[in-house]
């Protein structure tokens, strides 16, 4: 058993849970649970009979499960400007995308500040205390996207990973994407160097880190994927992408480099534990066991590949084979929901769906909800998870009212079976960003104002 710290006095306790579920190292859980946070980090945990230390705040946790935060590892926060688009809904990704494409091409500064703003919240009401983004979209004289919206998650207190997204393969050359919103390979690789330089934070309790992330075989370069990979390798951040996400893009890849996904991603550098990809629907079972050897992450995004018809991601064999697995809303246009907790709980039901009632429990997902994502961003036992040391990152579920009435014998089962719920308290680096189901900062009716109006101006 890791030993139970009881520091002098703590900055926030939570106190008296239903159940603490640690997701750690050997996944305790502790009934009448308490967890104290100091400094930003988790500083003592234990159960009844354990001696709590003194805090200048103390939550109650009574009725309630509490979690580490559940960390998003896919996403597309400016998509939310384009929310359930109607003119998009009805083909499949190549069609939905080119049918936004030119919408996206009208963001700027604003638009991402406000849309991360906007999509945080979002989250951070859903559970979610860590959020990655995946920005790919840099009109010309567009501004600093990415810097607007590392200051949205500054503002708010979230724990950010925003990638610096890119495509350089346009219709003219044989990608999908319009001339407008593609950039050149230089451009890209010198402003993904910037980025690093300005916002990655290698501390372990970090706010902010950047990875690298082209979109897709589709709208990127071959060499655009060898030159990220050597420049990542050479600045030590992570790499993300989509693959093997359409059988579209089989046929695309097929067609264009003579070889399917996962052998064009071996061929550009990037079967290495530096790799997360989105969705990994269609690798066929060799590539499952390529990726898992390789310890390539996932990123399972469950709504999503179900509302474009994507097809069902093989994710226990890829976690059997060795690959990290996590959890992504992905973009609030194609998803449209953007809450952790649904997505965790598709998870666990598509599991179940694939591979028998027995195959996929709540306890899987949640583990693919935190300790999974954290190990994809190559933050294994500094978020995911409560431990002594571990970033105070957590969150408090009230399992009480009518959709929970009768639930007694496993809170972790009925967290995911029940609900829907949210998050009644959601706790970063020891901060309250959510209160009584209630973001903390003032100022989300402006914003929503302000969102609206972007919006309207991206639609018109
Ligand atoms: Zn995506």
């Amino acid at each position: 058993m890791p030993r139970v710290e009881t520091p002098g006095r703590a900055d926030l306790l939570i106190a008296d849970a239903e159940l603490l579920a640690t997701v750690d190292g050997a996944r305790r859980e502790i009934p009448g649970g308490w967890v104290a946070v100091t400094d930003g980090l988790v500083s003592g945990l234990g159960g009844r009979a354990d001696p709590r230390p003194e805090a200048d705040r103390v939550l109650d946790g009574g009725g309630c499960l509490v979690t580490p935060g559940l960390v998003n590892i896919h996403h597309h926060l400016y998509q939310n400007l384009t929310r359930a688009f109607a003119p998009a809904l009805t083909g499949g990704l190549f069609d939905w995308l080119v049918t936004l494409y030119p919408l996206w091409a009208r963001l700027d500064e604003e638009a991402a500040y406000v849309s991360a703003y906007v999509g945080l919240t979002e989250l951070a009401l859903g559970g979610c205390t860590t959020s990655t983004d995946h920005l790919f979209v840099h009109p010309r004289g567009a501004g600093d996207l990415i810097t607007a919206e590392v200051a949205a998650a500054r503002d708010l207190g979230i724990r950010f990973h925003p990638t610096r997204g890119s495509m350089s393969l346009s219709a003219k050359d044989g990608g999908l994407p319009p001339d407008l919103v593609v950039q050149d390979d230089d451009e890209i690789l010198a402003d993904s160097q910037r980025l690093v330089e300005l916002h990655h934070d290698r501390s372990p309790d970090a706010m902010t880190r950047i990875a690298l992330a082209p979109c897709s075989p589709f709208s990127v370069s071959t060499s655009l994927m060898a030159r990220t990979a050597e420049l990542a390798e050479q600045l030590d951040v992570r790499l993300h992408t989509h693959l093997c996400e359409t059988r579209d893009e089989d046929a695309f890849c097929l067609q264009t480099f003579g070889r399917r996904p996962v052998d064009y991603l071996a061929d550009v550098g990037w079967m290495t534990e530096r790799v997360w990809l989105a969705h990994t629907v269609w690798p066929n079972a060799d590539e499952v066991v390529r990726l898992g050897t390789a310890r390539v992450g996932a990123a399972h995004c469950p709504s999503s590949n179900m509302i474009l018809g994507s097809g069902l991601a093989p994710v226990a064999e890829l976690r059997a084979a060795g690959s990290p697995v996590g959890l992504g809303v992905d973009g609030s246009a194609s998803a449209d929901s953007a809450s952790m907790w649904l997505e965790a709980r598709t998870a666990m039901l598509q599991g179940k769906l694939r591979h028998g009632a027995g195959a996929m429990s709540a306890r899987d997902a949640l583990e693919m909800a935190t300790r999974g994502g954290a190990a994809c961003l190559g933050r294994s036992g500094e978020i995911g998870e409560l431990s002594v040391g571990a970033c105070g990152d957590l969150v408090v579920w009230p399992l009480t009212g009518p959709a929970f009435a009768g639930a007694l014998s496993d809170p972790v089962e009925a967290w995911l079976r029940c609900g829907p719920v949210a998050a009644r308290h959601t706790v970063v680096a020891g901060r309250l960003v959510v209160q009584d189901g209630v973001p903390v900062r003032a100022g989300l009716d402006e914003q929503l104002a302000v969102h609206r109006r972007v919006a309207q101006r991206l639609q018109s």
